[in-house]
C-alpha cells in the first residue's frame, strides 16, 4: 500500500485481515475504529505521515505462556496464559485479565486495542493492555482457583509492574482472583506495590472500584438521555449478564428510577415483569458472587420467566438496554427486534457486545448508542484512581470517588459530543461511536507523534 495516500477502509482492513488470520474479533474492532477515524486522518495528514493507525493496530507485544497447575485430585492441568500490551503512549499498559474457555489471542488483541482508546477517553494517563487465560473457573474449588492464579502470576510477574503494566479483573476474574494474584506477586518479588487494581479494601483497593463499571455505564446512559432532554426515570431496561457489571448497572438503574426486568448468564435469561428491585438484586449478588450459582434460580425463587438454551434477553420489550455479558451478544436481528419494540438508548456495559451490523442499524435509526469504550470506561477510570492512591499510599473517601467517577463519565460524554458531531437535526443526534473513536485516537496519536518513531 502506498504511503502517498490515506488508505480506503477496504484497503486498510484488507491489510489488517492478512496480518491477523483467524482473529475475527480483532479485525472487527479495528474496522470499527478505522471506519470512524480514516476521514479524520484525511483531514489531518500528520497522522497518516506517522502511520499512527497502522502502529496502533499492531500491539507493542503479545506474550503467551504455559500455565501448569494441579487440580484437587492431583491431576496436572495445562492452560495457556497471555498478556497483550497494545500501546503505552500515554501511560503504563492497563487493562483486565479474563479467565474464560473462549479466551484466545485474537479476543485479547481486540480487548487490548479497545482498551487503548477507552483509557485515553478517561483523561487519565493509562495505556492499553489486556490479558487472560482459557482457564474455566466454573466448578473449580477455591483451592484450585488459588493454585491456578498463583501459577498464572508466576509467569506474568515478569511482564507487569506498577509503572509498566497494571492488570485488573474482567470476566471470571473478580476480587478473589485479584487477591490470589496479588499475593503471589508479592511473594515472588518481595514488593508491596499497586501492580493490580480491583484489590480488596484491606490491602490497597479503592472505594467504588467494584461498582464503577456498571454505575458508569448507567451514568453515560443518563448523560445521553439528558442531552436530548430525557431521563432514565420510568423506563423499562433490558440488562444482560449477571456478573459484576450487570449487578451494578441494575443497582444504578434502580437508583435513577428505571425498571430493570432482565438478567442473563451463559445458560439463558430471566424476565421479571414486576421488575428487579433491591431485594431481588441482593439475592442475585449472593447467588452469583458467593454461591456461584445459575441465574435460573432467580426465576424459581421469584416466579419470573426463565428462557434457557443460552437465549439472550433482546426480544423482551423495553426502551433502554444495557448489555453487560460479553462480545457480540446483540446481532443485527436482535437490533431490529429491539427497534421494533421501541428502544431509545443502548449503553454498552460489556466490551463490543453489539455486532457491527447491529451497530449500523442503531445508527441508521438514530437512537442513542454508546459504545463500550466510552460507556464502560468508569471501571478503568476508578482503577486509575486506585493507582494514584497506591502511589501516594493513601485512601480517598468514598464520596470523593463517587464524585470523581461521575466527573470522568461526564468528561467522556463531552469528548464524544465534541468529536461525534451534532448533525444539526432537531434530534441533536450525536454519533457516539465516531465521537469515542476520534477523541481516543487524537489523544494517543498526538502522544505517539511527540515520542517519535518507537
Ligand atoms: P463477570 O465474570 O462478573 O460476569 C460475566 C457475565 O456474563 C456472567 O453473567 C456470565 O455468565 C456472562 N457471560 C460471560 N461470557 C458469556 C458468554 N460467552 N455467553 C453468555 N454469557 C456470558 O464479568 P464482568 O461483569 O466483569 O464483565 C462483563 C463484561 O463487561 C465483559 O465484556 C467485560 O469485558 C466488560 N467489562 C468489565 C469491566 C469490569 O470492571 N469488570 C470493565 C469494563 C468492561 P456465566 O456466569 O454463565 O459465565
Amino acid at each position: 500500500m502506498s504511503r502517498d495516500h490515506v488508505p480506503t477502509l477496504e484497503e486498510f482492513v484488507d491489510g489488517v485481515d492478512k496480518r491477523n488470520p483467524g482473529q475475527p474479533e480483532f479485525i472487527q474492532a479495528v474496522k470499527e475504529v478505522a471506519a470512524s477515524v480514516l476521514d479524520y486522518i484525511k483531514d489531518h495528514p500528520k497522522y497518516h505521515e506517522h502511520q499512527i493507525l497502522e502502529r496502533m493496530a499492531e500491539p507493542d507485544r503479545v506474550v503467551s505462556f504455559r500455565v501448569c497447575w494441579q487440580d484437587d485430585q492431583g491431576n496436572v492441568r495445562v492452560n495457556r496464559g497471555y498478556r497483550v500490551q497494545n500501546n503505552n503512549a500515554i501511560g503504563p499498559y492497563k487493562g483486565g485479565i479474563r479467565f474464560h474457555p473462549s479466551v484466545n489471542q485474537g479476543i485479547l488483541k481486540f480487548l487490548a486495542f479497545e482498551q487503548t482508546f477507552k483509557n485515553a477517553l478517561t483523561g487519565l494517563p493509562m495505556g492499553g493492555g489486556k490479558g487472560g487465560s482459557n482457564f474455566n473457573p466454573k466448578g473449580k474449588s477455591d483451592a484450585e482457583i488459588m493454585r491456578f492464579c498463583q501459577a498464572f502470576m508466576t509467569e506474568l510477574y515478569r511482564h507487569v509492574g506498577e509503572d509498566t503494566d497494571v492488570p485488573a479483573g474482567d470476566i471470571g476474574v473478580g476480587g478473589r482472583e485479584i487477591g490470589y494474584m496479588f499475593g503471589q506477586f508479592k511473594r515472588i518479588t518481595n514488593r508491596y506495590v499497586g501492580v493490580l487494581t480491583g484489590k480488596g479494601m484491606e490491602y490497597g483497593g479503592s472505594p467504588i472500584r467494584t461498582e464503577a463499571t456498571g454505575y458508569g455505564a448507567v451514568y453515560f446512559l443518563q448523560d445521553m438521555l439528558k442531552h436530548v432532554g430525557k431521563s432514565p426515570e420510568g423506563h423499562v431496561a433490558i440488562v444482560s449478564g449477571s456478573g459484576n457489571v450487570a449487578q451494578h448497572a441494575v443497582e444504578k438503574l434502580l437508583q435513577l428510577g428505571a425498571k430493570p426486568v432482565t438478567l442473563s448468564d451463559s445458560d439463558g435469561f430471566i424476565y421479571d415483569k414486576n421488575g428487579i428491585d433491591e431485594e431481588k438484586l441482593a439475592f442475585v449478588k449472593e447467588l452469583k458472587n458467593k454461591r456461584r450459582g445459575r441465574i435460573e434460580e432467580y426465576a424459581r425463587k421469584f416466579g419470573a420467566e426463565f428462557h434457557g438454551d443460552a437465549a439472550r434477553p433482546w426480544r423482551v420489550p423495553g426502551t433502554l438496554a444495557v448489555p453487560c455479558a460479553t462480545q457480540n451478544e446483540i446481532t443485527a436481528d436482535d437490533a431490529k427486534m429491539m427497534l421494533d419494540n421501541g428502544i431509545i438508548a443502548v449503553s454498552e456495559g460489556a466490551n463490543m457486545p453489539t455486532e457491527l451490523e447491529a451497530v449500523h442499524r442503531f445508527q441508521q435509526a438514530r437512537i442513542l448508542f454508546a459504545p463500550g469504550k466510552a460507556a464502560n470506561a468508569g471501571g478503568v477510570g476508578v482503577s486509575g484512581l486506585e493507582m494514584s492512591q497506591n502511589s501516594a499510599r493513601i485512601t480517598w473517601k468514598e464520596d470523593e470517588l463517587q464524585r470523581l467517577l461521575r466527573d470522568i463519565m461526564q468528561g467522556i460524554h463531552d469528548r464524544c459530543v465534541k468529536y461525534g458531531g451534532e448533525t444539526g437535526g432537531k434530534d441533536k443526534y450525536v454519533d457516539y461511536v465516531k465521537g469515542a473513536n476520534v477523541a481516543g485516537f487524537v489523544k494517543v496519536a498526538d502522544a505517539m507523534i511527540a515520542q517519535g518513531v518507537v
